[in-house]
């Protein structure tokens, strides 16, 4: 008798002999049959929801650096199908889509994110300022493009001194230019002041 090597699914014992070989088997097999190979997996996937999650938490957690790398390149080029699909998705689930946000905004980095759509808005409609993109360019140049705070050369945000939902208005003398980090700090020892002002008043 001929004993053909097989190349179906192996025997849990011929795989625990040689794993390198199968692995290398099966990649092969899903180059060659790529379509079908897809349809399987995910049909897999439906069907065992929870261990395919375990496996993928269990990988993340393994390859951090690369999953994150990998999971931005995806989101760079995918991004009109995904805003595409998560439009529709909060348009068919507004309840969810509402728990969602409030529990991000309860985050650091959601309340932030909030504060800062909130001044963009404000900013766009010019609540009552007359700040132009000229002033505000001249205003860079005097900062010789530094941080008015940390003096580094970063990428510079428009920071209003006196808030605009404190009623600062958005004129010149109002903003001053904040690299990312100084921002965020400033915002967060603001909060903490009107926080101390307010609980002294009660
Ligand atoms: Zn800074």
């Amino acid at each position: 008798m001929v004993v053909v090597e097989s190349s179906a699914v192996p025997t849990k014992e011929q795989y625990r002999k040689n794993p390198a070989k199968y692995r290398r088997q099966r990649r092969e097999y899903y180059e060659l049959n790529r379509r079908k190979s897809q349809i399987a997996v995910r049909k897999w996937r439906k069907k065992n929801r929870e261990r395919h999650r375990a496996y993928q938490r269990n990988y993340y957690r393994k390859h951090r650096e690369k999953a994150q790398d990998y999971q931005k390149r995806w989101y760079r080029e995918n991004r009109k199908v995904i805003v595409k699909r998560a439009g529709k998705w909060s348009k068919r689930n507004p309840e969810k889509r509402k728990k969602i946000r409030r529990q991000w905004e309860q985050t650091l980095k959601g309340r932030i994110n909030k504060q800062k759509n909130t001044a963009k808005r404000r900013a766009r409609t010019k609540t009552g300022g007359t700040l132009t993109d000229q002033q505000w360019q001249r205003k860079l140049k005097r900062f010789d493009y530094r941080c008015a705070r940390c003096r580094r050369r970063r990428k510079l945000e428009l920071h209003h001194i006196i808030p605009l939902a404190s009623g600062g208005r958005n004129v010149i003398r109002n903003v001053r230019p904040l690299c990312k980090s100084c921002h965020i700090k400033t915002h967060r020892e603001l909060k903490a002041k009107t926080a101390r002002v307010s609980a002294r008043k009660r």
